[in-house]
């Protein structure tokens, strides 16, 4: 990090914040320019941090040069991370993006069979639903627990797809794995560090929501909470950020996000249009930009009669819309995956 001085900071003062590096294991340099003293130390932050350094008199402005979240790092870890799945389904680096479609709350097994059997038809490989549903009303259809997750893990084990689920208490996840293959951490838990700990320390990737207003280095924060638990396969999810006009669109979808989040982390990243618009006409256009930005896969409500779905029904896809606009998702993925395989392929 960088320390600099206030033009009118003694020498004692820039004294101690020295002494205070050198105490604490950093090596630093430092020059005393006509009108600030800058001071450039190198060592851990863990011992003495920014903060502290920032209350003692005399500093203007402590800056940081390394990004605080290390594990999810492409300066630590340059390769894309790629996470693989017993059936071969795999998400990450030069891996066809991946689909997960489904409603957002499951309601009843024909219905979400019906939406499994589309998705399988279409070649998407996951079928998300919410079982625990985080709804910002304590009087809205929370979900069905536990019996909805043996509804998702059968319409899912019978058209052959991997299951995808959110979380919300650290005291369902054993339960939860045994139905569960991804586990999702939606927008509204992204900070709840015992949740996040907790899914750290369990054997199934994880899908994290961004939150309603995180900025990305919150976000890969978060992310770092659990990789440093023990979890390597965590798969960040670009679904909107709040804003001051929710007029015509539910969210803000941070499209550069997702770029900026390839540049800074190995992690993969999907994007899920339908919880960050809030309308239909405005999934296959923004899907489409994830695609051609990079994202790893797509994330998709989808129901089979959206008029009576118990959540997110007007954001979510009728089953015939939702073939249509799958294929032409498909094509343009098919074209970005040969483009970019090409490209490595001639660069080798
Ligand atoms: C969801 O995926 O149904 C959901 C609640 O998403 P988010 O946490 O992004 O709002
Ligand atoms: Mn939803």
């Amino acid at each position: 990090m960088i320390i600099i001085m206030e033009p009118k900071a003694t020498e004692a003062q820039c004294q101690k914040v020295i002494d205070l590096l050198k105490e604490n294991g950093f090596d630093i340099r430092y020059k005393k320019g006509e009108i600030y003293t800058v001071i450039d130390a190198i060592g851990d932050k863990t011992t003495l941090t920014p903060d502290r350094l920032s209350a003692l008199e005399g500093v203007k402005e402590v800056k940081i040069i390394r990004e605080p979240f290390r594990i999810a790092s492409r300066d630590r870890k340059p390769e894309d991370t790629v996470i693989e799945f017993s059936n071969g389904v795999k998400i990450g680096g030069d891996n066809k993006p991946v689909m997960m479609v489904g409603p957002c709350s499951i309601e009843d097994y024909e219905g979400l069979l019906e939406v499994a059997k589309a998705a399988k038809e279409m070649g998407c490989q996951f079928l998300r639903g919410g079982a625990f549903k985080p709804r910002t009303s304590p009087y809205d259809f929370q979900g069905y627990g536990e019996d909805a997750l043996k509804y998702i893990r059968k319409a899912a084990d019978e058209t052959g797809l991997l299951t995808v689920s959110e979380v919300m208490d650290a005291s369902d996840l054993d339960m939860m794995c045994d139905y569960i293959d991804v586990l999702q951490i939606g927008a509204r838990n992204v900070q709840n560090f015992k949740l996040l700990h907790a899914v750290g320390k369990c054997n199934k990737p994880v899908i994290l929501k961004r939150g309603l207003s995180s900025t990305i280095r919150e976000f890969l924060l978060a992310a770092e909470h659990i990789l440093y638990n023990g979890n390597p396969n965590v798969i960040l999810c670009e679904r909107g950020i709040r804003s001051f006009d929710s007029a015509f669109t539910r969210n803000v979808m941070d499209i550069a996000a997702i770029p900026v989040i390839k540049k800074l982390s190995h992690l993969p990243i999907i994007i899920d249009p339908s919880h960050g618009t809030g309308q239909r006409y405005l999934i296959e256009p923004m899907a489409k930009a994830g695609l051609i930005v990079g994202a790893d896969g797509v994330m998709i409500e989808v129901h089979q009669n959206p008029e009576k779905a118990l959540s997110d029904g007007k954001q979510s896809l009728p089953i015939p819309m939702f073939k249509e606009i799958m294929g032409r998702l498909n094509q343009l993925s098919g074209r970005l995956h040969y483009e970019k395989t090409q490209l490595s392929a001639n660069v080798e």
